[in-house]
């Protein structure tokens, strides 16, 4: 799939439409999910024009790719939900509806969470 310029996280990134900021380095940007499904429900994204996994593992460097890993981990502490637990997750594409096509994590936290299920 290609990658369309004019996702919103896209917009985000280049500054064009605003978002509630919680972090950014050199290769992430984190901020507030515009609706929260948990009391702490932040995205990060990385910086790059990625889709998904696929194009992330295939064409990111080694050094976007730990960036973004390290964001999250990161998030997760400076927004003190890393010692109660928080949860990760990823939509990728039609059968998990992934709606904005840019790669992002999601980080659920603040309340206990439900057992995953498919
Ligand atoms: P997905 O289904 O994994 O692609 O999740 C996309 C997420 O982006 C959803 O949880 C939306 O609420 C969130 N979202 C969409 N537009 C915005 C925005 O402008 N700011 C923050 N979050 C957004």
């Amino acid at each position: 799939m290609a990658y369309d310029p004019n996702n919103v996280f896209a917009k985000i990134l280049r500054g064009e439409i605003p978002c509630n900021k919680v972090y950014e380095d050199e290769h992430a940007l984190a901020f507030h999910d515009i609706n929260p499904q948990t009391p702490t429900h932040i995205l990060v994204v990385p910086k790059g024009a990625y889709v998904n996994w696929t194009d992330f593992s295939e064409t990111a460097s080694d050094a976007e790719i730990a960036g973004f890993v390290r964001a999250i981990a990161t998030v997760a502490k400076q927004a003190g939900v890393a010692e109660d637990g928080y949860r990760v997750l990823s939509n990728a594409g039609v059968n998990a509806n992934q709606e904005v096509a840019h790669l992002h994590a999601h980080i659920f936290a603040g309340r206990k969470l439900g057992r995953m299920v498919p």
